[in-house]
């Protein structure tokens, strides 16, 4: 027998999940604040629950996707709703901040149900493939009895850590490695259209670059990990060399005109690291600056 669940959030990521959850034969109900967002699911066979409480009382697992945590607790935290917890497990997918992630995981421990929180690594229509990643932290045990219902909404699933705000960190990480890169490739477009470049050229050569800006990510990684920031025989380039080019992207901006606030606070941090290292070291010494700490402070966890 499948468990019950009922998915709170009939949004385009609650709808795509009840579709994935009803594919694979889970009884499933949903609820959303606007009935009519249930009714095409109630044709693929959901249940549609008359209110959040009935919904949560008729299921064992109850997943909520839904804006945020503000209107996920604006659902949840009724006297009514927490009486029907008791025993439930709850799986958080709305995103929020670590945070948000433990004050929610101790609110809802503390009413008799499990719980855990996820951070979806995908859009809708990822939803229930095999390469789909969906990040999990909070209790390990409910991970473990779950885990054949969260392996059915993406097959890349995978469990971060005990504590519940661990899988929000790393979305959080993990996007902001992809607006680097977006933000990076909109003042990109911008410096290759103003000087007559076109962006199809721009993107023919996206791909034949991107391994060598693979190569510097992962080396930036290894390198934070072991502390390793002097120069050294396997620094790929130096401080001083990556801060020489990128004066060039400061001229193009200053004399093209354009939008120059990333490279700003770029150039602070590259000065940051330079005034108290070397420019023979490596470009991972700019990883201190963001912690705000000093070199030698820098493997410490930030538990500690
Ligand atoms: P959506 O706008 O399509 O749906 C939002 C849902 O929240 C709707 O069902 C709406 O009725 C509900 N809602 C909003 N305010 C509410 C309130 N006050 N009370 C009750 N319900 C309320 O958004 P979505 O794309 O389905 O996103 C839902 C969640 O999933 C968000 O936290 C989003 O960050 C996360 N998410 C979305 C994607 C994506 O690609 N769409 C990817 C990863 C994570």
């Amino acid at each position: 027998m499948k468990t019950n669940v009922c998915v709170l959030g009939a949004g385009r990521m609650g709808s795509s999940i009840v579709r994935t959850l009803l594919n694979q034969s889970y009884p499933t109900s949903v609820w959303n604040r606007t009935v009519v967002k249930c009714k095409p699911l109630a044709a693929l066979g959901a249940k549609v629950a008359s209110s959040v409480e009935d919904g949560i009382r008729a299921a064992d697992i109850v997943i909520i996707n839904v804006l945020d945590y503000a209107a996920s607790d604006a659902l949840l935290k009724h006297e009514s709703i927490t009486s029907a917890l008791v025993g439930k497990t709850i799986v958080q997918l709305t995103s929020g901040s670590p945070r948000l992630a433990r004050e929610e995981a101790g609110w809802v421990e503390a009413h008799g149900a499990g719980y855990l929180d996820g951070a979806i690594m995908a859009t809708p229509d990822f939803i229930g493939k095999p390469e789909t990643t969906l990040l999990y932290s909070g209790s390990r045990e409910v991970y473990e009895r779950h885990k054949a219902l969260l392996f059915a909404l993406g097959g890349g699933t995978s469990y971060v850590g005990e504590v519940p705000g661990q899988a929000s960190a790393l979305d959080t990480a993990l996007l902001t490695q992809m607006w680097g890169g977006l933000f990076g490739a909109l003042q990109g477009m911008a410096v290759t259209e103003a000087e007559g470049v076109s962006l199809d050229t721009f993107r023919s050569h996206l791909s034949a670059f991107k391994p060598v800006v693979d190569g510097a990510l992962f080396d930036v990684v290894e390198r934070t990990k072991a502390g390793r920031f002097a120069g050294d025989d396997a620094t790929l380039a130096s401080l001083g060399a990556h801060h020489s080019a990128f004066q060039h992207l400061l001229e193009a901006c200053e004399e093209r005109g354009l939008n120059a606030a990333i490279p700003r606070a770029m150039a602070a941090i590259f000065q940051e690291a330079l005034s108290v290292g070397s420019s023979d070291d490596d470009f991972a010494s700019l990883s201190p600056v963001f912690r705000n700490r000093s070199r030698s402070q820098n493997s410490e966890p930030a538990n500690a």
